[in-house]
């Protein structure tokens, strides 16, 4: 088995061994709804993401399909705030 297809086992191996640096977190994190997201987004329809509208760019997002590197205009220095509030939103979801 090549060395690459080791990454999942490496990976919970680092996990466990660091189990006492992860921060426990006691209260559930909620996830954000359609309307939190959408309202950071530029809101121009632009489509540069394949969608047509940032609409069913929020609907994508929150299924994981896509993520806020597929909407070009957030990487915009004009959209530095919209793009971290955006990540505060969605964390790891
Ligand atoms: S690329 Fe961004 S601004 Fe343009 S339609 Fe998609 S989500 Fe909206």
């Amino acid at each position: 088995m090549p060395a690459s297809d080791y990454w999942l086992k490496d990976l919970i191996n680092d996990t466990h061994r660091q189990q006492k640096e992860i921060p426990v977190l006691f209260t559930k994190k909620e996830r954000p709804t359609a309307l939190q997201i959408y309202k950071w987004l530029p809101g121009t329809n632009c489509r540069q993401c394949g969608q047509l509208t940032c609409l069913a760019f929020t609907a994508r997002l929150l299924s994981g399909e896509n993520s806020l590197a597929d909407c070009p205009p957030l990487a915009e220095e004009a959209n530095s705030e919209r793009f971290n509030a955006l990540q505060g939103l969605l964390g790891d979801c």
